[in-house]
């Protein structure tokens, strides 16, 4: 499932294709996804310039000269495909630039979606209305975990999985991002230290820029027809890797929590 850094490095790949472009042509081959495709995206669409992209949480935004913004969410299979030698079956929504580019949303498991946004309102986009600071962003910092922790009896990682605290966060990013601040993930939210806090900030950043930066690297893939959309980092500390040592020494364990997998080292998290 594409997580944060896949749908940044989507956006920036996207970016230098599309900003500044026209939209010459636009064509939806089936009727949805994970719901129907807006009736009005061929016209709002075409003929509109352009003028950035941008990202929240796991949505794309690509944002036109009409106001409108064009939001998408890549589900679990979901990749956009930058100038495909041929379409494809899955290629449910093809645009072409002005400049002759073709960009193709494909999506075997149709889990995504494709909705238009009044640029003006987007805050108020109910996938968006509820969320909290984006992890990159300015808004997360240790004062704002403090404040969302305090008197939290539930498991440190479990609200950090918890959107309307830090938007976008997944269950790789949360695990690795705990381990680099040596804080165990079942510690009590509201009992997480300060300093501990101070820590986890700059962890969670390091996670998920390294896994932007390598997947930057790969940014050739997205033109490549075959291309699978995985995770860009494969050198976890302590995800996926039960029974193998952590860089302190100690061994990896693997616990479930709110029914999904947590990795982590009782060693160095406490
Ligand atoms: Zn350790």
């Amino acid at each position: 499932m594409p997580e944060l850094p896949e749908v940044e490095t989507t956006v920036r790949g996207l970016a230098t294709v599309l900003e500044g472009q026209t939209v010459a042509r636009v064509a939806v081959n089936r009727a949805d996804l994970r719901r129907p495709f807006p009736a009005d995206l061929v016209q709002t669409l075409t003929g509109t310039r352009v003028t950035g992209l941008g990202r929240r949480a796991k949505y794309g935004l690509i944002h036109t000269d009409r106001d409108s913004t064009m939001v998408f969410h890549l589900g679990m299979s979901g990749r956009w495909r930058i100038d495909p030698a041929e379409l494809g079956k899955h290629d449910h929504l093809v645009i072409e630039t002005g400049n002759g580019h073709v960009l193709a949303l494909n999506d075997a498991r149709r889990f995504g979606s494709v909705d238009l946004v009044d640029t003006d309102k987007l805050d108020a986009f109910p996938a968006f209305a509820a969320l909290g600071p984006e992890p990159l962003g300015p808004g997360l910092t240790a004062a704002h975990l403090h404040r969302a922790f305090e008197n939290r009896f539930a498991a440190v990682k479990l609200l950090l999985l918890d959107q309307r605290i830090v938007a976008g966060l997944g269950n790789i990013y949360v695990c690795e991002a705990l381990n680099r601040a040596r804080i165990h993930p079942e510690r009590e939210a509201g009992k997480v230290s300060k300093p501990a806090l101070a820590r986890l900030v700059p962890a969670i950043r390091t996670v998920l820029e390294e896994s932007i930066a390598a997947g930057g690297s790969t940014l050739r893939d997205y033109a490549r027809p075959d291309g699978e959309l995985g995770y860009f980092a494969k050198d976890w500390r302590v995800y996926g890797r039960e029974g193998e040592a952590c860089p302190c020494g100690g061994t990896v364990k693997r616990i479930v929590q709110g029914g999904r997998s947590t990795f982590f080292c009782d060693r160095c998290q406490k």
